[in-house]
């Protein structure tokens, strides 16, 4: 990595306690009483949650990396939600105050966007919606069930590739 390189890694991508420090929504501005985790995708490295009508992403960019790393699935996530992440809700906060526009033009985004929010944050203040502030800021609560389900998927896969290699036995072969 030369030095234009790392100082595009500073700038653009964003970790955890970037995107608490600089986000203007505070967790007062919201009661997690129904923020619900709802699974991951194991092949995209994404963390699905719910609240109410809206959906959270979280997907964490090195777990691939850090999970070549020794050490239980726990550690594994702990590392990884602390690394560099990008995120997504699907609240209009997120959309319209041109969170999801920074999000994606500064690579902690998601889903595309391409309209810059000029008259409802025409400095783009802010980083993350409040639903996103309470996860980041409170996602040690859910690691223990985010590793369990990775741990599953691990194990599925081993199950699935051991199946695959029984199902191309020769079917001719005499037992
Ligand atoms: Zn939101």
């Amino acid at each position: 990595m030369n030095y234009n390189q790392y100082l595009q890694k500073l700038l653009f991508e964003a970790n955890r306690q970037e995107l608490l420090d600089i986000s203007n929504r505070g967790q007062n501005l919201f009661t997690p009483k129904s923020i619900k985790y709802a699974g991951i995708s194991p092949k995209s490295k994404t963390i699905y949650f719910k609240t109410g009508k809206y959906l959270q992403k979280i997907r964490l960019s090195e777990y691939r990396q850090i999970s070549r790393l020794r050490g239980d699935y726990d550690e594994k996530l702990e590392l990884a939600v602390n690394d560099e992440i990008k995120v997504y809700c699907s609240c209009p906060d997120f959309l319209y105050s041109g969170q999801q526009y920074m999000a994606w033009n500064l690579d902690y985004g998601i889903h595309k966007e391409m309209r810059p929010p000029d008259i409802r944050n025409p400095k783009l203040d802010g980083s993350i919606c409040k639903h996103l502030y309470y996860l980041l800021n409170n996602i040690d609560t859910y690691i223990p069930k985010i590793a369990k389900d990775f741990y599953d998927s691990r194990v599925d896969r081993k199950i699935r590739k051991k199946k695959i290699k029984f199902n191309s036995v020769d079917p001719n072969l005499k037992f």
